[in-house]
Parts: C-alpha cells; structure tokens; sequence
C-alpha cells in the first residue's frame, strides 16, 4: 500500500512538474521571434547589400562597393543601376574611327568594333552588330515599355538597347543604342585576333 501510494504521489508530482515546466516553456517560446527580428539583421543585410542588379553570375563578378570603388559615380551609375546618359553628350556619339575596338567601360570586354558603327542621328553611338558572344540581351519591362536591354556578356555591365526594323540601312535591321559612358575606346583592333580564334573553335567543332 505504501508503495503504491508513493508511486501515485510520485506520477502526480511528476505530472505536476511537467505540466508546470510545460506552462513556464511557453513563455522561453514565445521570445523566439523577437530574437529571430533581432539577430539575423547582418544576415539580411548581407543578403540585400550583396543581391547583383541582374540576378545571374557574371565571369567578372564584383559587388557594388568594389564598382564604387573602380567607376566614376557616372559609370556606375549607367552600368551598375541601368543609368542612361542624355542625348548627345556622349564621347562616342559623333566618333567614327575606322579601326579599333568599343571596349566594356566596366570589365575592358571588346564589345563592338569601328566596323560595326553607323550614324544613326539618335544621339547615342549606335552600332548595327556586336562582337560575337560579347553582348547579352534581356527584357526590360521598365517604364511600362517592352524593351531589349543590352548587357556585357562578361560583367553584366549595363550598355543601353536593342531596336529593330527601324529601316537602317545597315546589314542587319538593329540599332544596338549604347550609352558611351558604357563603352572605352581602343584603337588597337584586338578582336581581330579573337575572332580569329573563336572562328577556328567553331571550325574545330564542326
Ligand atoms: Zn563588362
């Protein structure tokens, strides 16, 4: 009988402590999420300093301080946050070499040669082509307009954009319309050399 009744006294302690360690648990619950509020600000902020403008990764891929710290604030603003400069200021707008390479003002990527240039009139340095594989475009739903947005194939460089069938008389029907704050003249026509070696590859392959 004693033990039988020390056993009951026993369960109906035990019961008791757990329902109270039950009681007092909720409150030590209840605490998480102004914990989780608090604590995972530099996660969150790590997560939206670090978010790229474009979502995929580029072979030269930098975050916004390193641009910073590379680019004048006009160039990164127009390559990094999709900036476009006003019509007719730019360096490249009325410049017609007949050699020589558009380079990323960004990442030094050859983007268009002397070559692929016509004078549109538009007020940016329009070109008809690009060097292949350089350019990448994209869609731009910006300012309720559909538009094709022009990045750097390389760094994701903001460039300007596509049109086309505007009537050019130019080999191809497009007017690749490129803020020249995008772009860095060279003179020496180095994608010679890289075509040369990309048409091999493709020879190669076949
Ligand atoms: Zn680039």
């Amino acid at each position: 009988m004693r033990n039988l009744a020390s056993t009951i006294l026993t369960t109906i302690h035990l019961l008791r402590n757990s329902t109270l360690s039950a009681i007092r648990y909720r409150p030590t619950t209840l605490p998480r999420p102004v914990l989780r509020a608090s604590m995972p600000i530099p996660f969150f902020g790590a997560l939206f300093s670090s978010t790229p403008k474009t979502e995929k990764m580029y072979p030269v891929n930098k975050s916004d301080s390193e641009w910073q710290a590379q680019l004048s604030p006009t160039q990164f603003r127009i390559l990094r946050e999709k900036g476009t400069e006003s019509p007719g200021s730019g360096t490249y707008d009325k410049h017609h070499p007949t050699a020589g390479t558009y380079n990323c003002a960004g990442c030094n990527a050859p983007l268009y040669t002397a070559q692929h240039k016509f004078k549109s009139g538009c007020g940016w340095p329009a070109f008809f082509d690009a060097v292949p594989g350089a350019v990448e475009r994209h869609v731009d739903r910006a300012f309720g307009m559909s538009r094709t947005e022009i990045v750097c194939a390389k760094c994701g460089g903001h460039l300007g954009h596509v049109f086309k069938g505007e009537g050019y008389d130019t080999p191809t029907d497009e007017r690749h319309c490129v803020n020249s704050v995008s772009l860095k003249f060279d003179k020496n026509d180095k994608v010679i050399d890289d075509t040369k070696k990309e048409g091999e590859g493709s020879k190669a392959e076949l």
